[in-house]
């Protein structure tokens, strides 16, 4: 399929939005769905709708297969060892607060590290700053560099023999920094010290290993894959998600129920209490599906190359200022155009029918150490074309001489 083809199964993409053809470039908030995805979930309710691992009767059986069946497919995209290292949550913040909830409060206490960098979306800070108040244990933030590229000799001079766990996001949602995870993951290991990768950003737009990368918790979310919303998934290596507690309690999670005491059953599902996002995992593996026939390499390639033009491009615009390193970078790109508040640029924008994001992205103490109070973030996607980066760099021109006149 080529990746023209691919826009024209995104039916939402086919419309008009204030008058214009809409360009959607806010797919790092969430990305739109393709038509096999809303298919696939339309089928499954139509067709196998029913509770999992319980139902004797043909369509409980058919619901459980397709659940199972799509955690498998979870674990060969990211190419896991084992569908038992897969828990369904409902998406990255709650994968990082099971983690944080359950491992990191068990193993971490006074005087313990855990480290971060100032890069990380609240969903992979806040769970560690709740964890340090529960337990003592103290937050360490590796530097970053001025253009928000972090250097290995400041990861060696962070993470210690104290450090029990380095949560870092592998691409940064503001600054479109690819972190080196395995690097890192080297320097955590060699501290005895675990390493939670933030994959939200990631698993959208890359090949992803997480054997390779050797990281030992991996969290991300399905609705910014072509997924539906409310579907995520952790990763965790067997070892440790074997040694960690549930963190929530009820029905399907359990093995067997005294008044006084119970027990639980074992991987994965001792980790998914209550009836399990069914919809959302048979959308999220027609979603992985639709990715991998497309292939991830592919997509890789053409959301850089976009983000280069768009680079190139966005550049030549008078008082426009981008964030985070020119090259080796995701497929978004963050700025600030003169000294229009980034709302009112997102505004104008919207009015010509082009969909940007505007605010903190969830990561206040960044925007602090970049001086900003706010900036707008124009972010790409499979469906995306070179002819989406003209209409919003026409767009930004016209924002701009809109405000010039209206100051001047
Ligand atoms: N981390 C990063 C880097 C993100 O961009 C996001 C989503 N904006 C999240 C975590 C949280 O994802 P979710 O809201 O799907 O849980």
């Amino acid at each position: 399929m080529s990746l023209l083809q691919v826009r024209e199964l995104f039916p939402i993409l086919n419309q008009e939005v204030n008058g214009h053809p809409l360009v959607y470039l806010d797919s790092a908030a969430s990305s739109q769905k393709p038509t096999p995805v809303i298919e696939a979930l339309k089928r499954y309710y139509e067709m196998d709708n029913a509770n999992v691992h319980r139902g004797v009767h043909t369509l409980g059986s058919r619901a459980t297969d397709a659940y199972e069946g799509a955690r498998d497919k979870v674990r060969q995209f990211i190419n896991a060892k084992s569908s038992e290292e897969i828990i369904f949550t409902r998406g990255t913040t709650t994968a990082i607060n099971l983690v944080a909830s359950s491992y990191a409060r068990s193993v971490c206490g006074e005087g313990d590290e855990i480290v971060l960098t100032p890069m990380e979306h609240h969903s992979n800070l806040i769970p560690w700053q709740q964890v340090a108040k529960a337990t003592g244990a103290t937050l360490k933030y590796i530097p970053m560099e001025p253009d928000g590229t972090i250097r290995l000799e400041n990861v060696e001079n962070t993470i210690t023999d104290n450090t029990r766990i380095v949560a870092i996001t592998y691409v940064s949602n503001v600054l479109g920094v690819i972190n080196p995870i395995e690097d890192i993951a080297r320097i955590a290991h060699r501290h005895g010290a675990k390493v939670l990768v933030d994959g939200a950003q990631s698993t959208p737009h890359m090949k992803v290993d997480v054997q390779q990368l050797d990281c030992d918790f991996y969290a991300f979310s399905g609705h910014k894959m072509c997924g539906p919303t409310g579907i995520g998934a952790l990763y965790g290596k067997k070892e440790l998600l074997e040694q960690m507690e549930p963190i929530e309690f009820g029905g399907e999670m359990i093995d067997h129920v005294d008044l006084y005491e119970s027990t639980w059953k074992e991987l994965p599902w001792k980790f998914e209490g209550g009836t399990p996002i069914i919809a959302g995992a048979v959308g999220m593996a027609a979603a992985i599906d639709f990715l991998s026939d497309i292939g991830m390499e592919n997509i890789e390639k053409h959301e850089k190359s976009l983000a280069a033009a768009a680079w190139d491009r966005m550049s030549e615009v008078e008082d426009l200022v981008i964030y985070g390193p020119s090259s080796d970078r995701a497929g978004l790109i963050t700025f600030n155009l003169g000294d229009i508040h980034p709302h009112d640029v997102a505004t104008v924008l919207d009015s010509q029918g082009v969909a940007i994001r505007a605010g903190h992205h969830c990561c206040q103490p960044l925007m602090r150490q970049l001086n900003v109070s706010a900036t707008a973030r124009a972010s790409f996607y499979l469906y995306n074309t070179e002819e989406d980066i003209d209409r919003l760099v026409k767009a930004l021109i016209k924002t701009k001489e809109y405000f010039d006149h209206a100051i001047g």
